[in-house]
């Protein structure tokens, strides 16, 4: 019998572990793949250490820096390259070619703080501009909350600004459309700045001076899976046991009556366990070695569907939460190329580029020039050979590149790189290659997400023994995974501390 079972090794479920074992609490973490971190992975392409999925973490909020901190890593903080990203947008009129603008600096999701400014304007024309600015005129109509980010942008700024600078963002973070997102996830306290300051432009200002100063991300020298490899070092030092290519498929309850029978009973858990056949996907369908565990506490942190299904046999109202209207997780193939481009050295999109959906002659929806981002891969790369990573996949399609081998992924992805560097390259020039599928590592704040989430919240906090965590409920991205991992290891840790 253990003290906590974690269901799932990604960041979520190893911040929980750890904060359960610093109590001097019994864990094993449970993960399904061969090796933890989940969407925080490394690989090594070309010979060269690179992050296989999250690659920085938002300094919102501080509490990733807070975090690393406390597992000794400050000195490897570092910021990107200030160049900042680029957008790769369809012509400004039909008949066109498309056009690379520098994405514009002073915004928020690529909503405008100064709507007029030069660097807006090369992205939405004179036209677009104009019709942004309105926002400062119109009246804030309603008092309360715009729930789509979509509409909220549309309405306020018009089309131009959603589809040219909003969208592409928004795909590149979320792999979302702006209108599916819940503005006050993925922005928070935009709508009660928009409020107090009368304007959208105005709010977005409102943020920007309220955030840190410098880059609105951070990464970590030698790349963001290193945090990984530290969390699994100290949880290491606390006898945490990680049980890799060991999947939970069940859950149930058990309720043993304690002395005479007047006292509550005490509850634990049976969780069974499976080992994937296919460790990298993770795919618990085909088991091949059951068997089982027993925990006084589970945490879950595994993602939504999987989570949803362990919950729903555990009696009506956690399956009444499965049958909510979850959004599909979104998916996203990324290619990363490693190349011999002396042509890139001179940055020509800054540290990457967002591409607006329609751009003719481009499927990737985002590209990052990693060796142009981060000054210590840059550093262990020879001269004119260059790291740049595409992504493939926006919510509401099939994944573009799901059907193709790596040699026409490679190919189409040489292609991409040429025409939003506005640099042409050959297969020839390709050193390393790496596709990644990232199937159910994304999910997006969809309309509707706090309230499924307060429900799903409601019904877990209400039964013994049980704790959920991780980017479904958070929201995606470090900054917001890391405290509600924090949040769940310290409830199970003082309920422990209650028995
Ligand atoms: C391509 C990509 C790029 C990203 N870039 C960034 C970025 O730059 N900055 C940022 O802050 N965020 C980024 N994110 C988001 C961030 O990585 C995630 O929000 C965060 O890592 C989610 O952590 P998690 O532990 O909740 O989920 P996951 O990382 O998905 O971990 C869940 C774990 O559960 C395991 N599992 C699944 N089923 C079972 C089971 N039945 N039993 C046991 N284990 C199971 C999985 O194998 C997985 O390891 C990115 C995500 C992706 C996909």
């Amino acid at each position: 019998m253990k003290d906590v079972l974690v269901i799932g090794g990604g960041v979520a479920g190893l911040v929980a572990a750890r904060e359960c074992a610093h109590l001097g609490l019994s864990v094993v973490v449970l993960e399904a793949a061969g090796t933890p971190g989940g969407a925080v992975a490394g690989h090594e392409v070309a010979g060269l250490p690179l992050d296989a999925g999250a690659e920085s973490f938002a300094v919102r909020g501080n509490t990733v820096a807070a975090f690393i901190a406390n597992l000794g890593l400050t000195a490897e903080i570092v910021e990107p390259n200030p160049a900042g990203a680029w957008l790769h947008l369809p012509a400004h009129r039909p008949g066109g070619a498309p056009v690379s603008v520098p994405l514009p600096k002073a915004g928020v999701l690529g909503i405008p703080g100064s709507p007029l400014a030069e660097d807006v304007r090369r992205a939405i024309g004179w036209s677009g501009a104009l019709r942004a600015y309105a926002d400062r005129l119109m009246p804030v109509l309603k008092i309360g909350r715009e729930q789509s980010l979509g509409e909220l942008v549309g309405k306020r700024m018009g089309t131009k600004v959603l589809e040219r600078l909003v969208n592409p963002v928004a795909g590149g973070v979320y792999a979302t459309a702006a209108a599916d997102l819940e503005v006050d996830v993925v922005a928070p306290g935009l709508n009660r700045a928009l409020t107090r300051s009368g304007s959208l432009s105005g709010a977005v200002t409102a943020l920007r001076i309220a955030a840190p100063a410098g880059s609105a991300v951070r990464g970590l020298n030698g790349g963001m899976h290193r945090l990984v490899d530290a969390l699994v070092a100290d949880l290491g030092r606390y006898d945490v046991e990680i049980r890799t290519h060991t999947a939970a498929t069940g859950l149930t309850p058990v309720d043993t009556p304690t002395g005479d029978g007047t006292a509550a009973p005490t509850r634990s858990w049976v969780v069974r366990l499976a080992s994937p056949k296919n460790a990298e996907s993770g795919d618990a369908a085909v088991a091949d070695e059951p068997g089982t565990l027993e925990a006084r506490h589970v945490i879950l942190a595994v993602p939504a569907a999987v989570a949803l299904g362990l919950l729903a046999p555990l009696g009506t109202e956690f399956a009444a939460l499965a049958a909510l209207d979850w959004p599909e997780p979104a998916a996203v193939e990324l290619a990363t190329l490693v190349l011999d481009a002396p042509a890139l050295d001179a940055h020509p999109r800054g540290t990457g580029a967002l591409v607006a959906e329609g751009t003719p002659g481009v499927t990737a929806k985002a590209l990052t020039h990693v060796t142009a981002k981060w000054a210590w891969l840059d550093a262990l790369t020879p001269p004119g050979r260059h790291v740049v990573r595409l992504s493939y996949g926006r919510a509401g399609a099939p994944v573009p590149t799901l059907g193709l081998s790596d040699d026409e992924l490679a190919h189409l992805a040489v292609q991409d790189a040429s025409a939003i560097l506005g640099v042409d390259l050959t297969d020839s020039q390709v050193a390393g290659f790496a596709r990644t599928l990232w199937a159910d590592a994304l999910s997006p704040a969809t309309i509707g997400a706090p309230e499924r989430i307060r429900r799903v919240r409601d019904v877990v906090e209400t039964t013994p023994g049980l704790d959920v965590t991780g980017g479904w409920l958070s929201g995606t991205g470090l900054a917001s995974v890391i405290p509600d991992a924090l949040a769940a290891g310290i409830r199970v840790r003082r309920a422990v501390l209650d028995l």
